[in-house]
């Protein structure tokens, strides 16, 4: 069976939007309680290519996945999730979805080669993006896996930055936070933020100040990230803001604390969005956004945890709760 085309009488059970850890496991359940599910495995394009799979697509070594003693490849990782799915018969349409309209039912989907698709459900699982500074040698850096990344939680215990300094970039509670975590392992932690204050709540301003491993740079940019490929990050050459005079810093690793950006702009406003633009469930538990049909999992509606297991653990509750859905309103 393939995708609805305009005039035809095809209604999806479920279709799956994403292509990461969240849309993977939505589909395995989906599949295997006989939704016969389409995703629609987006990503982000380079040059004329299309690379789904999600943010794991971006990172070397994932050692915090259960059921991998030895650690595996992001991409490695995202295929095998890849495969489990069209195991169970997943129909993938390597497609972003570019509108949606959740006004009538069924629902219609729009992607980027204007087929449209209708749907008794939708999973919305499509991540959320990392800023970054759009330095062109900090692309370099995190591109080869070479000590610039966006998740101390996720790469910080890599043995590059046992004992070394680093920087972590920003001044709101991520910042802090990353920079907390970062002084288990790294010393010392430099906090470089623009501005002469932090944006961070105040107690978590007083754990980093108070921390003797956390010195901040105050009213610094980063101008540029230096090393090379055998060392990889050997330092930062910062900019102070107040005076225009630069410097460089020793540090083995940079990591990005500068917020994520949820993708949700082809939902075009219709689910409600918390202040960061993080989807709205309508409880903590399940997987519901306030429009009955359409459910969200993923760092699509999370700002706190953001890591593939809490990922794919919502992708597996947003295809439970598909299926109970349907079932409720007696469509088989
Ligand atoms: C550098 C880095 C390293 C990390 N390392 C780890 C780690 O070691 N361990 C860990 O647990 N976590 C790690 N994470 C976090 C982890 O990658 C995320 O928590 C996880 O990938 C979130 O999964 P997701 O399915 O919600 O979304 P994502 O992985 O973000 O996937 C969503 C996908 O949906 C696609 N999409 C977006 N819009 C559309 C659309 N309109 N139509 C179709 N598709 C669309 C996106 O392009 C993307 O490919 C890391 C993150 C980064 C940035």
């Amino acid at each position: 069976m393939t995708a609805s085309q305009p005039g035809d009488n095809t209604i999806e059970k479920t279709v799956i939007i994403g292509s990461g850890p969240a849309a993977w496991t939505a589909a395995v359940y989906a599949a295997r309680a006989n939704l016969n599910p389409l995703v629609f495995e987006g990503g982000i394009t380079s040059g004329s290519e299309m690379i789904p799979g999600g943010q794991l697509m971006f990172t070397t070594e994932v050692e915090n996945y259960p059921g991998f003693p030895q650690g595996i490849d992001g991409p490695e990782l995202m295929q095998a999730f890849r495969q489990q799915a069209e195991r169970f018969e997943t129909r993938i349409k390597t497609r972003n979805i570019i509108e949606c309209d959740f006004s009538k039912r069924p629902f219609v989907l729009k992607d980027d080669q204007a087929e449209e698709t209708r749907a008794h459900t939708v999973i919305v699982a499509t991540g959320a993006s990392a800023n970054w500074l759009g330095l062109e040698s900090e692309q370099h850096f995190r591109k080869a896996g070479l000590g610039v990344t966006a998740c101390a939680t996720c790469d910080g215990a890599f043995p590059r930055f046992r004992n070394k300094p680093v920087a972590v970039i920003g001044g709101g509670d991520s910042a802090v936070e990353e920079a907390s975590f970062m002084t288990k392992f790294a010393k010392p932690v430099y906090i470089v933020h623009r501005r002469e204050e932090l944006r961070a709540s105040k107690i978590m301003q007083q754990r980093a100040l108070s921390n003797e491993h956390i010195q901040v740079l105050w009213n610094s940019t980063v101008e540029e990230v230096l090393g090379d490929d055998e060392k990889g990050v050997t330092g930062i050459r910062l900019k102070d803001t107040k005076s225009g005079e630069s410097r460089v810093v020793e540090v083995a690793g940079v990591f990005l604390a500068i917020g994520h950006t949820p993708n949700t702009a082809f939902l075009g406003g219709q689910l409600d969005t918390d202040d960061k633009g993080y989807l709205k469930l309508t409880d903590n538990y399940r997987t519901f956004t306030k429009i009955p049909g359409v459910f969200a999992a993923g760092d699509v509606v999370d700002s706190v945890y953001r890591q593939a297991i809490t990922a794919a653990g919502m992708g597996c509750k947003a295809a439970i709760d598909a299926e109970r859905w349907l079932a409720e309103q007696g469509i088989e």
